[in-house]
């Protein structure tokens, strides 16, 4: 067989292998066959284990072996946070504040429970999010289920509540401009005062950048805690950095920070003592 029909055979096989891998399940192709060491455990209440890995899939190791996150009682004073999310989704409305608007087909306003302890911002809807109205549902947002569901033993729907800094889809999924984050940021503001949350973990340069109001070299700050109006801000990388360079480095960086998250989030929880 002459070289280049091995070649084309070869690439026919490799793209079949491919999509075959892709029908079953899989999100990535691990670059590495070395597992992410699992962080130190959390302390947790006896409970069921937050995942059963699938023997067909990949496995990413927990961060922890936590039991589910308590439902967040909101606080008295603090207001009903669903109803004034759908206030300031009421104020949104049809939105040409920026130039976004343009090209849109939906306003992703965000989704979650709005009495979350923990707030994922994003910096803006990709192609998918667009078509749908639902923040992180592409690939990034399923490595972003995983990292929550997998990684952290919580339940994306009932412990977390995710938006972006932009509310609809730049172009192309270019970064936000400076004009188009600050006609948006005041939702975000608004969102994250209506949840309240003990914790917020920003996605991404243009996330942290835009929270923290500085350019953040995101490679150097991850892991770093900050404050955003008085709420723990923890800075990582974005999920569609960590598909891109998929390292056991990434990998255990993303992982590091959201054992930092979690904690967090324990060392807030009600102290249930002992009787
Ligand atoms: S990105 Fe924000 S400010 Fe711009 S049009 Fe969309 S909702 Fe309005």
């Amino acid at each position: 067989m002459e070289k280049t029909t091995e070649w084309a055979t070869a690439l026919w096989e490799l793209k079949n292998y491919l999509l075959f891998l892709k029908d079953s399940g899989y999100s990535e192709i691990p670059a590495e066959n070395i597992p992410v060491e699992a962080a130190e455990p959390l302390p947790r209440k006896a409970a069921k284990e937050p995942f059963e890995a699938k023997k067909t899939k990949p496995v990413e190791t927990p961060v922890s072996a936590p039991g589910p996150m308590k439902e967040r009682v909101p606080e008295p004073g603090a207001g009903n946070a669903a109803k004034l999310l759908e206030e300031i989704r009421r104020e949104i409305g049809d939105c040409t504040r920026c130039k976004l608007s343009q090209g849109r087909t939906n306003i992703v306003f965000g989704s979650g429970n709005p009495n979350a302890r923990l707030v994922f911002v994003g910096e803006g809807p990709g192609a998918d999010e667009d078509a749908q109205g639902l923040p992180f549902v592409g690939r990034a947002g399923k490595k972003l289920t995983e990292i929550i569901e997998k990684g952290m033993g919580l339940s994306r729907e009932r412990d977390t509540y995710i938006c972006n800094i932009v509310k609809c889809r730049p172009p192309g999924n270019r970064d936000p401009e400076p004009d188009e984050i600050a006609a948006c940021k005041p939702f975000l503001i608004k969102q994250l005062q209506a949840i309240n949350p003990k914790v917020v973990v920003a996605l991404g340069k243009p996330a942290a950048s835009t929270l923290l109001e500085r350019p953040v070299p995101i490679t150097r700050e991850r892991g770093t805690w900050h404050e955003f109006k008085g709420t723990k801000l923890m800075l990582t990388f974005h999920p569609a950095y960590l598909l891109r360079f998929y390292t056991v480095e990434n990998r255990r960086n993303v992982l590091e920070d959201m054992k930092k998250a979690l904690s967090a989030l324990r060392d807030d929880e009600p102290d249930q003592g002992s009787h």
